[in-house]
């Protein structure tokens, strides 16, 4: 065993405790009838029954938690996530210290989570402390969402993310090296960003070569690849270079998301940061007026491609960019996104399915996580009313809890 297992063993939380979630619905995350009036025995980290209470019994020495007409939902996934953003702006940090950095970074895990987000995608953190972050919180010391990171973004130099790199092998080196230090993704800046003062958003600064090596050797290590993405070029060279997935995706055109849909290549939109919603984010940070310019005009664009991509049926998991708690229009950046999804076009169940198990499923652990069924992880959100009716339900979460652990309890 080695000492990060020990270690793991000592400080996991000892008491296998049984619940028993009683007096809600159950929404199905495939679209079939909730399971009304509902027992929700869970056992330790999971869900072990789940059915109506008239043929499901509370076993004896459960605590039981009332939840009376609330309906239940799988914690929500957030798959665009950085916890220490340094935007520009009056707040803008300079020469930041990895201790500041670090706990930023778990503040904001630790209300990410208390927000009803109970996984979490980290698209480029800085200096590895995200996977300090992450192992104090799989091993108990902390409350926070599961984290999958894909440590540092990896760039050509003067890209938009953090360790520039030149060339097919110091390409494969730097995706090497993130890949020993734990990221479970790779996170490739192949066009430029809504916050960069150079370069052409629409422009595709890999060389083909880089983008090929980059890509083959995370997925020799079994490692997945998202790009950073608005640009129709880069992303036919990288859906050509066999990419995963597409974080923003600003200007792809139809022909792009029909190559997506067909190659199950992945959208994250992000398409809170673009929309007027995010505007009181940007002027509380103070951001200068050539960022808001910028942000306004990406944002139309943007929208018309999300709305081509639901159309489409391009593969969508919901990011925020923002942190995942993030105010925004009187909810968080979390439910705000999912709400702009069924503005867009999706039905509300679409829009619930790409903030649960379609992450889930892009992440490789939809037989663990986003949808809730016996041998799942009891990862567990109540809200009053039914979100597949409508999806502002979202609004209201009373109950949040992360692997049998309450971590946010409904009022009495
Ligand atoms: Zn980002």
């Amino acid at each position: 065993m080695t000492a990060l297992a020990a270690a793991l063993l000592l400080t996991a939380p000892a008491q296998a405790e049984l619940l028993a979630l009683t007096g809600a619905n159950v929404v199905d995350i495939e679209g079939k009838a909730p399971v009304r009036d509902a027992v929700v025995v869970i056992d330790g980290e999971t869900i072990k029954a789940i059915g109506p209470a008239a043929s499901t019994p509370v076993p004896s020495g459960a605590r039981v938690i009332p939840l009376n007409g609330k309906w239940l939902i799988p914690g929500l996934m957030n798959m665009h996530v950085h916890l220490a953003l340094n935007l520009p702006g009056a707040t803008r940090v300079y020469n930041e210290s990895r201790e500041s950095i670090a706990l930023r970074m778990l503040d904001n895990a630790q209300k990410s989570l208390r927000s009803g987000v109970t996984t979490i995608r980290l698209t480029g953190a800085q200096d590895g402390i995200d996977f300090t972050v992450k192992k104090m919180i799989d091993s108990g010391v902390f409350d926070g969402p599961r984290i999958h990171t894909a440590g540092s973004s990896i760039v050509a130099t003067g890209g938009h993310g953090s360790t520039e790199v030149n060339g097919a092998a110091e390409f494969s080196q730097a995706v090497r090296e993130q890949i020993k230090r734990g990221a479970t993704w790779i996170k490739l800046g192949i066009s430029g960003g809504i916050s960069d003062t150079h370069g052409d958003i629409a422009g595709s600064p890999f060389t083909d070569d880089e983008l090929k090596t980059a890509i083959e050797v995370a997925h020799r290590n079994g490692v997945k690849v998202m790009g950073h993405n608005g640009s129709p070029i880069a992303a036919a060279t990288a859906i050509d270079a066999g990419i995963d997935g597409f974080e923003h995706g600003y200007f792809l055109t139809p022909p792009v998301l029909t190559r997506m849909k067909e190659k199950g290549i992945w959208l994250v939109p992000t398409i809170v940061v673009s929309q007027k919603g995010a505007r009181a984010f940007y002027q509380k940070i103070g951001s200068p007026d050539w960022y808001l310019d910028r942000v306004d005009s990406v944002g139309k664009g943007h929208w018309a491609m999300l709305q081509n991509a639901i159309r489409i049926g391009t593969p969508i998991a919901l990011g925020s960019d923002q942190y995942p708690w993030e105010p925004n229009e009187g909810t968080t950046a979390t439910i705000r996104e999912a709400e702009l999804y069924a503005e867009a076009g999706m039905t509300p169940l679409q829009a619930l399915r790409a903030a649960t198990i379609e992450p889930a499923r892009m992440l490789g652990v939809d037989k663990q996580v986003g949808a809730l069924r016996p041998g799942y992880l009891a990862d567990i959100v109540a809200v009053d009313g039914d979100p597949t009716a409508d999806i502002r339900a979202l609004r209201t979460i009373s109950l949040v809890m992360k692997g049998g652990k309450v971590i946010v309890a409904p009022a009495e």
